[in-house]
């Protein structure tokens, strides 16, 4: 892919056409810039393993959600600019520290940099693709070859829910085909539990959505390859009080999670991570470097 679709940009589903040789888009970036990048030993066991995972978090994002955990990257657009040889060379580096395999978060927007890259170093680790599933599939096509892991989140079944929280009534319109995608990235690990190839959906269970959540499970046990992770997740984190939003300022209740758990259990999904509810602490959230 040239340099063109900087002047036009429909890169993900916003398609918001903006020209980003000369501006930002809605997305909020220009071009590559990162807020941080370091071994991060909170994922899921099979992805943060041994060393931790090699994060890099790239600062914009599609998605306006109303609770956005990593609101100074999302938004305030705190980090610095690279250029795609200082991005190949952090890959280098997460690789000599020992990372497990490299990590990017929030990546949909940068995605042809991302693929220049790692055209000048692809990684010997995996690499994994971590995503709020916000994603159009022509572009994820893009980057596939090189992706040997895709983490991406599935938020909302509810189109009134998806617009309240995320300010996207189509989210799972969009998601669900990109998940479906990213789900057929075939499933390897290694005898000591480590995954080398394969995808984990991502459920963050919010206060007061139990019956979406029900949905959201439901779909992925009928319509994803039954040998598709799910990560039902605990860590909601309110950050005090969200003007409009009264019901985000609690976290979640142990009958909301077990709620969701019982539902996995029941649908039969095999391969499932859950969490202490104890997870929904600050200290989990990253401070930013630069
Ligand atoms: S990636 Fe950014 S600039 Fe491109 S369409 Fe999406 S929001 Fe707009």
């Amino acid at each position: 892919m040239d340099n063109k679709w900087q002047e036009n940009c429909i890169l993900c589903p916003v398609e918001c056409g903006a020209n980003r040789l000369n501006g930002v888009g809605a997305c909020g970036v220009k071009g590559l810039r990162i807020a941080k990048y370091y071994l991060h030993p909170f994922e899921e066991p099979c992805i943060s393993f041994e060393k931790g995972s090699g994060t890099i978090f790239f600062c914009g994002c599609n998605l306006r959600c109303a609770y956005c955990q990593n609101y100074e990257v999302s938004r305030a657009m705190r980090g610095k600019e690279v250029s795609p040889k200082e991005l190949a060379d952090i890959f280098r580096e997460l690789e000599d520290m020992g990372a497990d395999n490299i990590s990017l978060v929030t990546p949909s927007h940068v995605v042809p940099l991302i693929v220049q890259a790692l055209k000048l170093y692809k990684p010997k680790i995996p690499l994994v693709y971590n995503s709020g599933g916000y994603e159009k599939v022509e572009t994820l096509r893009l980057i596939d070859k090189y992706v040997d892991i895709y983490l991406p989140d599935v938020k909302f079944y509810s189109p009134a829910l998806s617009k309240r929280y995320l300010g996207k009534e189509d989210y799972f319109e969009v998601a669900s085909k990109a998940v479906a995608f990213m789900a057929q990235k075939p499933l390897s690990m290694t005898k000591e539990g480590k995954m080398l190839s394969g995808c984990i959906v991502r459920h963050l269970v919010m206060p007061l959505c139990t019956a979406d959540c029900k949905r959201i499970l439901k779909w992925f046990s009928e319509e994803l390859p039954k040998d598709t992770y799910l990560s039902v997740m605990s860590q909601y984190t309110p950050f005090g009080k969200i003007d409009g939003f009264d019901e985000l300022s609690r976290k979640i209740t142990a009958r909301e999670y077990d709620a969701a758990v019982e539902t996995a259990f029941a649908l039969g999904i095999p391969n499932l991570f859950i969490q202490e509810r104890t997870s929904a602490k600050t200290e989990y959230i990253p401070s930013w470097d630069f």
